[in-house]
């Protein structure tokens, strides 16, 4: 694992969830997990890309994407421009190939930085091509969701997107090529109820936020009281929501492993092929 991520300029930070000081040193070594709480803070596409994947085998694809604005909604652009310049991407996925302990996979990493990684035309069109290139190259997808939802100001387009994506999940299905999911902080609405929830196998981080509808859409839908731990990883566990909860520190290794026992098919088509995509 490369753990050369961009280093915090702060010598000290607070966790943002028990709100005590941690040493900037610490916390990059611990991979950005509170050494008192253990909260996951959220990673940036790239940091997550460079902690998860063999160093240097990502190979991005789909640069070429761009959102327009077919609603003409009102500062949809100014919004787009603002998101670009804080995080150098023109939209909330990133995905390309990547190599995991030398097994090819297909990669689609969704960065909450971008306009809360919500998913319009872009994102959709890259997670679909993520998902059809597994199938295509007969190799395993894994998907790092990170999203509040839909975006709102691409409307109906924004919501086809998760028809379509569920589309592609089948795809795989159907070439015998295992998808992964990871639900990390938040995974909601719109990407929970289309290509997340459907994958093969779905592990998510602790504590992430999981759950269609945030607190403020419930309460105006008239629920009041729910448990402690609702719309939780814990919460989905517990109702068989997904199928394991798995610490940062862990999460390579597990993803390898569930590779290379569910990608048989997969990799023995890779392996045949000299080790060529
Ligand atoms: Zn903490």
């Amino acid at each position: 694992m490369n753990t050369k991520a961009p280093a915090n300029s702060e010598a000290f930070l607070q966790c943002i969830n028990c709100k005590k000081i941690l040493f900037s040193i610490d916390f990059e070594q611990n991979l950005r997990v509170c050494n008192y709480c253990g909260h996951h803070h959220r990673l940036s596409a790239a940091t997550r890309i460079a902690w998860t994947f063999d160093e240097d085998t990502f190979e991005e694809l789909d640069t070429e994407l761009r959102s327009g604005n077919p609603l003409e909604f009102p500062d949809y652009v100014d919004k787009l421009h603002a998101a670009e310049a804080k995080t150098k991407r023109f939209d909330s996925v990133v995905s390309g190939r990547a190599k995991l302990e030398e097994m090819p996979v297909s990669v689609a990493v969704a960065d909450f930085n971008f306009m809360g990684g919500s998913m319009g035309s872009v994102a959709g069109e890259k997670i679909t091509r993520t998902l059809e290139r597994a199938a295509d190259e007969q190799t395993p997808a894994i998907i790092f969701c990170a999203s509040g939802g839909a975006r709102m100001q691409e409307g109906l387009l924004s919501l086809m997107q998760m028809a379509k994506t569920t589309a592609a999940a089948q795809r795989c299905a159907e070439a015998g090529v295992p998808y992964i999911a990871v639900f990390t902080d938040p995974t909601m609405a719109g990407v929970l109820a289309s290509y997340a929830s459907i994958a093969d196998v779905i592990v998510a981080e602790p504590r992430a936020l999981v759950g269609f509808a945030g607190t403020r859409v419930s309460k105006q839908a008239g629920v009041s009281k729910v448990p402690d731990d609702f719309q939780t990883a814990e919460f989905c566990l517990k109702h068989g929501m997904i199928d394991r909860i798995v610490p940062r520190k862990e999460m390579r290794d597990t993803l390898a492993s569930l590779v290379r026992t569910l990608g048989g098919h997969a990799l023995s088509a890779y392996a045949a092929n000299g080790g060529k995509k």
